[in-house]
């Protein structure tokens, strides 16, 4: 036996200042081709509480070194490097609880004496790295999963002794154990071993005993290795054979042993989008969510391998008020090896609400999430999934225009939201955005603006675009504007001031108005000349007398010559002062700061309704006063602004004038 110590350096910081260099340059081959040696006077603490937050990645880890190995022995094997059969080799997790040790045993390439030195003694010299730059040339993609050089390591994050026991497949290699407690010394001996590979034995730590739990495996088996491409067995489990047809009647189904594999090697994503069915994503789904029980409206599938490489598949879900919609993300991977499901700053923010799986190798993961956002590649890759899901919804809409309808009101929060934030996304959204109207028919907008054009431009040749937000809540309004003939939108999502201030910043002469911010003949403006029933001599007598009995400071009083059979009163609120209020409210806009806009109304007082004429006309002070009261309050009512005390009296009030 020889123990052989790694070389000391005086201090810890040249671990920590490698460690910036890499995150900061990603210049880890050249690094590595350096010859750096790094270590310290004991490393391992320092990993165990600083290098990776989250321990039970350790798992991962090492099952992506197996993986890497089997997949190095395929290669290998493909080119000829290998004689024979090298069989379905497959990785195995055994737990132990008793003697506190977990083995993750593979049948992949091994090592000799001299690579435990060279991979497993110097720190950060990645192995995987020099072996994908060696055949890099022969193989596109290897699939090869190591980057960091640092994954082995973390073993030391939940165990207190570590051993390897490993033989090489090269032909006269010797099989050797090696073992290291976390100090700064090793063993490295000979063995006897016969099989081809790697057999790691993590003795566990007192402070890391959960991971002796099945259970607990189990479920770190299922977060992160479930598409992994190399079958994992973890235990055996029983399984029924079918009994033959022609069994006897009281024939017993027979049991067997069989190895309980937990991943799918071969997930959906991975394959050719020709090659898979609808049944087939929805299959998917299903397993990537299995306590998901609302099918997705549709998905996409990724696949890209220039300038970058990405694969995936997204998912448009149902978004329901569900608390647990938050849970089901999108999972990101690399090389089918899952890392974690924030997506922050790699998938565009509109799309976050998406599920689904994205596989990048080409994705940097070692470093901060604002350096991330600001990485070229990462900023094309954004682009692309943005691109990517614009398509998809043209052809959607091209395809089945019924079926992109039914489905509007289920996506059209996340395609208002991506027109409001990705430019590229709102100049390809003419083609699919769709502006519903509130009797259910549904218009591009270009086919509103053409429909629309005849009645509703105004007399400065703008195009007045009416809305509505609450079919019930502004019904007399809604009437109002039907009853010239004028179309009405829906538009209710939270965000759509935003979209409305974007829509009429982007396109020219459009403008749109709410159908309750003014009365309709001021929404949308004609050169018709306005006769009033009421002098001007008389309205001015009016208008004083009104306003002493409304509260002025947030309603002012608007005298307008209306259609006679237009309700007397009618409340409105304008649309900027709204419009502002509500983007202040969602968010953005700019409004930090700027303290909170009151709530402004107009009291519009139509002089040609009949009503009207009776007030004016009304010499008793008090029964002139209860007629404005009256009028207001039933004004206050249609817009729902009528509550407490004032709703109690206006009801006593009312029961008094029908006695
Ligand atoms: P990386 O995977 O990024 O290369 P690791 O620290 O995880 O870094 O592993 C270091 C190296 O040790 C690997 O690149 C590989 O050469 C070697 N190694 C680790 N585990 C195994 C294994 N199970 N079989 C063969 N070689 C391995
Ligand atoms: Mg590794």
């Amino acid at each position: 036996m020889m123990v052989l110590p790694i070389c000391h350096l005086s201090h810890f910081g040249i671990f920590f200042d490698y460690y910036r260099t890499l995150i900061i340059n990603q210049k880890l081959k050249d690094m590595a081709k350096g010859n750096i040696k790094v270590t310290a006077e004991n490393i391992f603490p320092i990993i165990k509480k600083f290098l990776y937050s989250d321990h039970e990645i350790f798992l991962r880890e090492l099952i992506s070194n197996a993986t890497d190995a089997t997949l190095k022995l395929k290669h290998l094997s493909t080119l000829g490097e290998i004689k024979g059969d090298i069989g379905n080799p497959i990785i195995e997790i055994k737990v132990d609880k008793e003697k506190k040790e977990i083995r993750i045993i593979d049948q992949g390439v091994g090592m000799t004496g001299d690579e435990v030195k060279k991979y497993i003694n110097q720190i950060a010299f990645s192995g995987a790295e020099e072996f994908v730059e060696k055949y890099k040339d022969k193989v596109e993609d290897t699939g090869i999963i190591g980057h960091f050089g640092l994954g082995f390591y973390s073993s030391f994050m939940v165990a207190e002794k570590v051993e390897i026991f490993t033989k090489s497949f090269q032909d006269d290699a010797k099989a050797v154990r090696w073992e290291c407690d976390g100090s700064p010394q090793y063993i490295l001996e000979d063995i006897e071993r016969t099989e081809r590979g790697t057999e790691i034995v993590l003795h566990i730590a007192e402070d890391s005993t959960e991971f002796l739990e099945e259970n607990r495996i189990t479920q770190l088996l299922n977060k992160y290795n479930k598409f992994m491409p190399i079958p994992i067995k973890f235990g055996t489990r029983e399984e029924t054979l079918p009994l033959a047809e022609d069994a006897p009647e009281d024939a017993k189904p027979e049991k067997i042993t069989v190895d309980n594999i937990v991943n799918n090697p071969n997930p959906a994503w991975t394959k050719n989008p020709t090659d898979l069915k609808d049944e087939d994503y929805a299959d998917f789904y299903r397993e990537l969510y299995p306590m998901q029980f609302e099918e997705p409206l549709f998905n996409i599938h990724l696949n890209v391998d220039y300038p970058f490489n990405l694969t995936g598949i997204l998912y448009f879900p149902k978004l329901t008020k569900n608390i647990d919609q938050a849970k089901d993300k999108i999972q990101l991977y690399q090389n089918q090896v899952f890392v974690t499901d924030n997506v922050e700053g790699i998938v565009p923010d509109f799309l976050q609400m998406l599920r689904g799986v994205i596989d990048s190798p080409d994705i940097p993961l070692n470093v901060s999430r604002s350096y991330l956002q600001s990485d070229a590649a990462v900023k094309k890759i954004a682009s692309y999934i943005t691109r990517k899901v614009a398509d998809k919804l043209i052809s959607l809409f091209k395809n089945d225009r019924k079926a992109f309808e039914e489905k509007w009101n289920d996506i059209k929060i996340i395609i208002e939201y991506g027109m409001l934030s990705e430019d590229k996304f709102f100049e390809k959204s003419d083609k699919f955005a769709l502006y519903p109207t509130v009797d259910d028919t549904y218009f591009t907008f270009e086919e509103l603006t053409e429909k629309i054009k005849p009645l509703q431009t105004d007399k400065d040749n703008n195009l007045v675009i009416l809305y509505a937000s609450n079919v019930k809540a502004q019904h007399s309004y809604i009437d109002a504007a039907k009853e010239k003939g004028y179309e009405v939108l829906l538009l209710d999502s939270p965000i759509v001031s935003h979209l409305i201030q974007k829509l009429e910043g982007s396109k020219e002469n459009i403008h749109f108005a709410r159908v309750d911010a003014d009365q309709i003949d001021n929404l949308i403006k004609k050169d018709e000349p306005k006769i009033s029933k009421l002098s001007e001599e008389e309205i001015a007598e009016l208008k004083p007398i009104i306003e002493e009995i409304i509260p002025t400071k947030t309603y002012s009083v608007q005298m307008e010559a209306m259609d006679s059979s237009a309700n007397p009163f009618i409340i409105t609120q304008p649309e900027f002062m709204r419009r502002m209020k509500e983007m202040q409210a969602t968010g953005g806009g700019g409004f930090m700061g700027m303290g909170n806009f009151p709530d402004m109304y107009n009291l519009v007082v139509n002089t040609n309704n009949e009503l009207v004429g009776k007030i004016l006309a009304t010499k008793t002070k008090k029964k002139q006063e209860a007629l404005i009261k009256q009028a207001f309050d039933l004004a206050k009512l249609s817009q729902n602004l009528l509550h407490g005390e004032d709703l109690t009296n206006f009801i006593k009030r009312s029961f008094e004038l029908i006695k």
